[in-house]
């Protein structure tokens, strides 16, 4: 007997399964209906293009069965590719997910919470351990000889015996606890498969004894007899007409497919006749996948070829920036042994999955439309995937930039770009935006202050990937899009009188920049303040502090110092007062303030702190 340890995170997800889905305990039944499913999808596969299974006597089905009395026990069996000992410690003794460990670590600790967002993440086998004081797992691989038994009360160990077995596939024995002792029986479990199951393709059976009576009165006997029934239609639910269905089935689906314990937010479901014909079957989780920003997220999309199941861990199947999908893709015209070489160059898949972007994006804008409140809670997940298309698929940008949301300085919540062309000035020719990492910072950041002055709108972008996507947007229609961050994204804004004061102080801006020599690249007036009396911009084609900032956070070194504007209101008393001074050492201090503090409102660095403070005290005792 060999003993070993859990993973850390399987104690973990099992604590967490426990204790916030302890009100929804009988989903246990749809996780091991659905794994034993996966199974016997991966088994047929291999039946039907491998020569050493093509022989395999397979009768794909998965069998509940259960003992009624003192110890009560619930199996679901299935014929499927089964495990051995090294699959078994390697799937149900750790789990293999990166990222698993700080999703489990950002859990709340408040059950309500948690049981929603552990969907995110898939509950799987563990949640045996709500129903069961222990669980075994006799299982055989297919090809392989020798079978193995798992077993454990789910309290930090498990250990994996060599056993027999006469076939290959998988039994997962329950012993039930008080809480589970309600699923041994007839009823309770026809009635759960039905709900969580009748959609799974293959045929699933319940064993039961019915008792009946024969006779009247004293020879009246009572007769045991031994039942297998049928409970579900198997038959795959994508291939049933959509007319048939009800949302409500499309959701239990989901919910097997992605182990996810919420409905979908969204699903759709197409069935193309014709030159192509194929099935696709699409979901949107209510909450982002939590692996969704990690490189090795993994897929939801599972290929299959005439209802047989390929792969489910294809990230090509859909365009990286719609990873959060769940669903099936059925392919008529594809070969059953198509590699995955074939796969990736393969122009019928590209076809159904242009085909599916577009309808999906069109089916996401009539959302917008019809439905903006859940429209809302879908951009709240998904608008920065969605802002990443706006880079990784020109061929929709189109429709990617009527998708996607922003946040503004006029209006509440999320807005859109057409909203905003609609809200302009009527000579206002530009769509303005500004870029940083805080939503607060920007909102009051000194470079909004005359297009707030003007009542012009400013849409705040406080999204790193805003910095990096929108330049290369450009424009949305006719419009510009400029960054209120960059010199000369206020020449709209210029009127007689500003050009007149900018003349004004023409002197004192070469005194400054004297003073500043190469730590900034230029002294101009501003014309977009109207409280403060200095800011730093970036030259029209420089990056921004926060881009620079983003480079190097993602590891880019030898970033050029590429150096600021500096722009100074020439209405502000304090270069107004500025300007009349010949006070030489004070105009080297305030020079350096002006942009020190502009520097400080940007998030940028001030490098020689110690001056700053020298300078700072040596105005206040002035003042003072
Ligand atoms: P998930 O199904 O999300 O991967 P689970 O914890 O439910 O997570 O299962 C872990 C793994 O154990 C599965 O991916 C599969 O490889 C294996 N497994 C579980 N049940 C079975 C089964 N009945 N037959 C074969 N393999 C299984």
């Amino acid at each position: 007997m060999s003993k070993k340890k859990f993973k850390a995170e399987v104690n973990q997800l099992l604590h967490l399964i426990i204790h916030s889905l302890y009100s929804h305990k009988e989903i246990f039944l749809r996780e091991l209906i659905s794994n034993s499913s996966d199974a016997l999808d991966k088994l047929k596969y291999l039946t039907l293009t491998e020569d050493e299974f093509k022989k395999l006597d397979f009768e794909p089905r998965i069998d509940i069965s259960f003992t009624e009395g003192n110890a009560k026990t619930l199996t679901v069996s299935d014929t499927g590719i089964g495990m051995n000992d090294k699959d078994l410690a390697e799937h149900l003794g750790t789990i293999a997910r990166s990222g698993t460990r700080a999703f489990l670590d950002s859990m709340s600790g408040d059950a309500n919470k948690d049981s929603s967002l552990i969907g995110q993440f898939g509950v799987g086998f563990y949640s045996s351990f709500m129903v069961a004081d222990k669980v075994e797992v006799i299982t055989r691989k297919a090809g392989e000889e020798t079978a193995w038994k798992w077993s454990s009360n789910g309290k930090g160990e498990y250990t994996i015996d060599e056993v027999s077995r006469d076939t290959f596939g998988t039994d997962v024995v329950l012993y039930l606890n008080n809480e589970g002792e309600e699923y041994a029986s007839r009823w309770q479990l026809e009635n759960i498969i039905k709900k969580y199951s009748d959609h799974i393709a293959f045929p699933i059976y319940l064993e039961y004894d019915q008792t009946s009576y024969e006779g009247e009165g004293d020879d009246k006997k009572e007769k045991k007899e031994h039942k297998i029934e049928q409970i579900n239609a198997a038959s795959a639910l994508w291939k049933r007409s959509k007319s048939e269905l009800t949302d409500e089935d499309y959701h239990e689906f989901y919910k097997t497919i992605s182990h996810d314990t919420e409905e979908p937010l969204f699903y759709l479901h197409t069935q193309a006749e014709g030159t192509m014909e194929y099935t696709t079957l699409f979901f949107v989780p209510k909450k982002a996948p939590f692996d969704m920003y990690q490189a090795d997220y993994r897929p939801g999309v599972k290929l299959y070829v005439k209802r047989v199941f390929i792969t489910d861990d294809d990230k090509e199947l859909m365009p990286v920036y719609l990873r959060f999908l769940r669903g099936i893709i059925d392919s008529e015209d594809l070969p059953l042994n198509v590699s995955r070489e074939i796969l990736q160059k393969n122009r019928i898949l590209a076809n159904i999955k242009s085909t599916s972007v577009k309808k999906i994006l069109g089916e996401w804008s009539k959302m917008a439309e019809n439905n903006p409140e859940k429209y809302n809670e879908f951009i709240e997940e998904y608008n920065r995937p969605l802002k990443e298309g706006l880079y990784s698929d020109f061929g929709n940008r189109e429709s990617l930039l009527e998708l996607v949301r922003f946040k503004s300085t006029i209006e509440e919540g999320w807005v859109s770009l057409k909203g905003y062309t609609e809200r302009m000035k009527e000579d206002q020719k530009a769509i303005y935006y500004i870029t940083g990492e805080d939503e607060t910072t920007l909102r009051n950041s000194p470079l909004l202050e005359a297009y707030r002055e003007k009542g012009i709108e400013v849409l705040i972008m406080d999204d790193d990937i805003d910095e990096v996507v929108i330049p290369g947007v450009g424009k949305y229609g006719d419009h510009e899009m400029k960054s209120v961050n960059r010199s000369g994204a206020d020449e709209e804004l210029k009127t007689e009188k500003d050009k007149e004061k900018g003349k004004e102080i023409k002197p004192l801006l070469k005194k400054i920049k004297k003073v500043l020599g190469d730590k900034v690249k230029e002294v101009k007036a501003s014309t977009r303040l109207s409280d403060s009396p200095s800011c730093i911009v970036a030259d029209e084609n420089d990056p921004t502090v926060q881009m620079q900032h983003m480079l190097k956070a993602m590891g880019q070194k030898d970033i050029p110092d590429f150096k600021p504007i500096l722009e100074v209101n020439p209405s502000h008393p304090i270069v107004v007062k500025l300007k009349g001074s010949e006070d030489d050492a004070l105009i080297e201090d305030v020079s350096l303030l002006l942009l020190e503090q502009a520097m400080l409102i940007d998030g940028a660095e001030v490098k020689d702190r110690a001056g700053f403070v020298k300078r700072l005290n040596r105005i206040m005792e002035m003042a003072l």
